[in-house]
């Protein structure tokens, strides 16, 4: 075998694609010639470099899968605990909604009306202590319904110190017997089923306007 003609199959020999006839052709001839086995190993030992440094690669591309994975982790982390925080605002809101504030008892509640003048005013104050009421007037367009709400809170340390001395007041100013001076400055002509409706959380309590203007004229 000819040196040129072993080196053009020394690649498909280290593949195995050579037959076993030119196997016995080229072992021989390796036997004979030192220079065709050197240029034989030194083939396998790049073709094995090769494989090692391509194998490297790979790894190195497992590694870049592993950094992308991590990122995700943080980032579902992060989305998960902002998600969290809202969550846990939302319950504080709920909380100070309607948990830490809740209609009040009666028994809860001393109200009181008083009169200076033409003004009647309505008092809510709380019997128990560090405890404040807050209302919630809602006025109806038909007829005249004044709802007042009357809701009792625990007192935070933003409450208004006169809310837990004096109480909280709704005022109603008439002008005469059969008029009542609106918030929005309006005069409303009183009729006889005008109502004041103050809700408790046990019941409604309900009073006419006219007989509102009456406890005022009374006391003249
Ligand atoms: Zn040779």
């Amino acid at each position: 075998m000819k040196h040129n003609v072993f080196k053009d199959l020394a690649p498909a020999y280290i593949d195995q694609l050579t037959s076993e006839e030119t196997n016995k052709q080229m072992e021989k001839h390796m036997d004979q010639c030192e220079d065709c086995r050197k240029y034989l190993n030194k083939m396998k030992e790049d073709i094995f470099v090769e494989h090692k440094v391509e194998r490297k690669k790979e790894h190195s591309s497992i590694d870049y899968f592993k950094k992308v994975r991590a990122k995700n982790r943080k980032k579902v982390f992060v989305i998960v605990s902002s998600l969290l925080s809202v969550f846990l605002i939302l319950i504080t809101i709920y909380y100070f909604m309607f948990v830490n504030m809740w209609l009040a008892d009666t028994d809860n509640v001393e109200t009181s009306l008083q009169n200076q003048g033409m003004t009647v005013t309505l008092s809510f104050k709380s019997k128990k202590a560090n405890h404040y009421l807050l209302t919630q007037d809602a006025m109806s367009d038909e007829g005249y319904i004044d709802s007042i709400f009357v809701y009792e809170k625990r007192d935070d340390f933003s409450t208004p110190a006169e809310l837990l001395k004096d109480g909280i007041n709704v005022t109603y100013t008439f002008l005469d017997e059969n008029t009542l001076l609106l918030d929005n400055g309006t005069k409303h002509k009183i009729k006889d089923d005008d109502i004041v409706s103050i809700h408790y959380k046990d019941r409604i309590e309900e009073i006419f306007v006219k007989d509102l203007y009456d406890t005022n004229n009374e006391s003249k």
